[in-house]
């Protein structure tokens, strides 16, 4: 627990101003979370307290709409196992998850933050807690879930409402630290995926239609790109017309499979006024020794192989597509 949220010399327990104070000094949606895990922890004496995300992994299926949810335990910005009771004791409805009333009896509180982008957040407080203390606790949330939202925001491209360039790079840096320290996870080919998508000569498209055009044409293709992947993923908006697709929990064929069905879409779907347009796909593993600078070259050199191989294609990184000449990005 950071000392800032250490009890007072006097012994007396952090207070709900103080604990707002601690939330809106937060610059990032990372330090906004384990800031608010670790006040509501003080507040409620020494209750245990975590960050649980659930994620909407239901699959569009004709046969039925029977919700399926993944649900991804944060302490301390650590991933941890689910618990098993978790996913039971859930009681999931459109726009939010609550613990039916049993629970709270046996020692388990959960405040619910809402939904955001698709992904539901609560706070899990184990403990024997003061119920005079939740009314403050409550409010303490509220302004939480708030923040969050306006974060969001600034995460956020205005044209596409994917996450940013900015947010990219905090993004990036945090999950490649997360799989050095569970270097477990990438022996077992489940490590993140990382794709860079470049939509092939778009400045055709502005050229022959107009940018306005070309700005519809990014719309209908992020568009594309939220239905083809799952919540739990995380798509960028790079830079011009470059995306980046973070992948997470599935192995290699899986990873293949979702950017090859993806790349297909686009190349089947009759984009208004234009349309056919296609993408190239680069990607690569997280490894766990690889640098976020490394890891990003290493997508680009595939991509620049999937360009020279004639565009609408992915190419995975290999050592040897080293010797090809440089590439110049659009970030470049
Ligand atoms: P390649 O297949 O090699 O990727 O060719 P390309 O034409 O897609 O690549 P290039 O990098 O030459 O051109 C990218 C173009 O994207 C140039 C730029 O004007 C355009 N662009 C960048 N941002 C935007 C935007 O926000 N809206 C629109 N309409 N065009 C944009
Ligand atoms: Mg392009
Ligand atoms: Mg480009």
């Amino acid at each position: 627990m950071p000392a800032i949220f250490q009890q007072g010399a006097l012994g007396v327990a952090m207070d709900e101003f103080s604990a707002i104070a601690q939330l809106t000094r937060q610059a990032d949606f990372q330090s906004l979370c384990e800031a608010t895990v670790a006040a509501v922890g003080v507040m409620l004496g020494s209750a245990e307290v975590e960050l649980v995300e659930a994620f909407d992994v239901t699959e569009n299926t004709l046969s039925g709409h029977s919700r399926k949810w993944s649900l991804r335990r944060m302490v301390n910005g650590q991933e941890l196992e689910s618990f098993d009771w978790l996913p039971e004791a859930l009681v999931f409805s459109r726009t939010e998850v609550s613990l039916p009333a049993p629970m709270h009896a046996s020692g388990v509180q959960v405040f619910c933050l809402g939904e955001l982008a698709g992904m539901n957040r609560f706070l899990v407080a184990k403990g024997h807690f003061d119920p005079a203390l939740l009314g403050g606790v409550n409010r303490v949330v509220t302004i939480f879930a708030h923040l969050l939202n306006l974060m969001d925001r600034f995460e956020r491209d205005p044209l596409t409402d994917l996450l940013n360039r900015q947010s990219f790079d905090y993004r990036f840096e945090q999950l490649l630290e997360r799989c050095q320290r569970n270097p477990h996870r990438a022996r077992v080919d489940s490590s993140p995926w990382l794709a860079v998508a470049d939509i092939d000569h778009f400045k055709r498209i502005n050229d022959n239609f107009g940018h306005p055009q070309g700005d519809e044409v990014l719309l209908h293709f992020s568009r594309l790109l939220r239905e083809s992947f799952r919540t739990e993923d995380l798509l960028f908006r790079y830079g011009g017309e470059e995306f980046v697709i973070i992948l997470n929990n599935t192995d290699s064929a899986g990873a293949l499979h979702a950017l090859e069905r993806f790349r297909q879409r686009v190349s089947e779907y009759s984009f208004p006024m234009v349309g056919q347009v296609t993408v190239s796909i680069g990607w690569d593993s997280f490894g766990a020794q690889v640098l976020p600078c490394d890891l990003m070259h290493r997508a680009d050199r595939a991509l620049y192989l999937a360009k020279r191989q004639g565009r609408n294609r992915l190419v995975r990184y290999a050592p040897a597509l080293e010797d090809a000449p440089a590439f110049p990005t659009a970030q470049s």
